[in-house]
């Protein structure tokens, strides 16, 4: 049996995916061979990966002046990437905190150029909340201002997409297709895939065409949008098998009848966990309404003596991968698109059977 998978990431893909794949597994389309061992030129091959950005360009809305990259490294190297491509001769930036995720990308950036940092983590009535954006002091001649819309470990997430004159740049890769989002605003967009796309070994970078060519001429051509934009992702051999099931994941979601009914049913899900923990006097969430993850909620219990007990009753219970982050400790729930609401509600259940117990 499937169990229901929290985990951040690597995360939950949704089962009719991997059965699909399972079935394709040995033989793809009657070509005699799995879509692993083809070549990444190879017409087949270029079918699947023009298919997967077709679908997510539907799926996302993304404009016609926007490219789409199918690239590896992980978000991480993003943190590099951007910068290097980006900085362009003013060499400045501004990067907005919020957590964890938002500092890393900080400390790489850092290493390129000059980085204005916007501490924008603040405390409302007691809780963890981003501030307005009027308290923020940005930089007047920012080649960009970079932000993480959703912190992964701390589960904080931005209400809205900050309004700024300098190109926008995002680190998406916990939120992207959990909601509708006006890519239009955006200068580049960038997500690991392994949270809410696919399987680990693609990271997905939408960049607007303006932004293609100003990376610094040193740097490694893998590394430079424009030369990836031209060579369609294929300036060396792609991740095919992280391409070709994220192409599944897409097909599924569209399926599903797209981002604004995952988005939906992930604000259902959402508050039905919220509105347990809040309810409840033994479980805790430290963020600030307006600034809850809808996809990672942390949470701690009345006695962290208890979390032990928590983690091994819930794996009895088919209920994996409850441990927070080990940078915070604590529980987190991570409940992305493939997450099905039925297993938020098993999920809720085992808590409040839990408290009753050891309550
Ligand atoms: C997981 C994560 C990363 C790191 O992703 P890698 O693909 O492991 O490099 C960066 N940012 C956010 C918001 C994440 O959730």
């Amino acid at each position: 049996m499937r169990a229901y998978n929290f985990c951040a990431g690597p995360a939950a893909l949704p089962t009719a995916v991997l059965e699909k794949a399972q079935q394709e597994m040995l033989d793809w389309h009657g070509k005699g061979l799995s879509i692993m061992e083809m070549s990444h030129r190879s017409k087949d091959y270029v079918a699947v990966a023009e298919k997967a950005e077709a679908d997510l360009r539907q799926l996302m809305n993304i404009p016609e002046n926007y490219k789409v990259l199918f690239l590896q490294g992980g978000a991480s190297l993003q943190f590099s990437a951007i910068p290097l491509n980006l900085l362009g001769k003013n060499n400045k930036a501004d990067y907005i905190h919020t957590g964890i995720w938002s500092e890393k990308s900080t400390k790489e950036a850092q290493r390129y150029g000059d980085i204005n940092i916007i501490e924008a983590g603040t405390k409302i009535d007691g809780k963890l909340a981003i501030s307005a954006q009027s308290e923020w002091n940005l930089s007047k001649d920012a080649a960009y201002v970079h932000y993480a819309d959703n912190e992964t470990i701390g589960g904080i997430q931005f209400a809205g997409i900050p309004q700024v004159e300098a190109p926008l740049v995002s680190d998406l890769s916990s939120s992207i297709l959990s909601a509708p989002l006006d890519v239009s605003k955006f200068g580049l967009i960038y997500a690991g895939a392994q949270k809410n796309i696919g399987p680990a070994g693609l990271t997905l970078v939408i960049v607007r065409d303006d932004l293609l060519d100003q990376a610094k001429p040193e740097i490694p051509s893998l590394l430079q949008y424009g030369s990836q934009a031209k060579n369609e992702s294929m300036v060396n051999t792609p991740a095919t098998y992280a391409w070709y099931l994220s192409g599944l994941v897409f097909e599924w979601l569209l399926e599903q009848g797209g981002v604004e009914v995952m988005h939906q049913r992930n604000l259902e899900k959402a508050k039905l966990l919220y509105g347990y923990i809040d309810s409840s006097d033994f479980y805790a969430n430290p963020i600030f309404e307006a600034n809850r993850s809808i996809m990672n909620v942390p949470f701690t219990l009345a006695d962290d003596n208890l979390d032990k007990l928590f983690l091994k009753e819930a794996e009895e219970n088919h209920l994996l991968n409850l441990a927070g982050h080990r940078s915070v400790g604590g529980m987190r729930a991570s409940i992305y698109n493939a997450v099905p609401l039925e297993g938020v509600q098993a999920l809720v259940n085992f808590m409040d059977d839990f408290a009753n117990n050891h309550g």
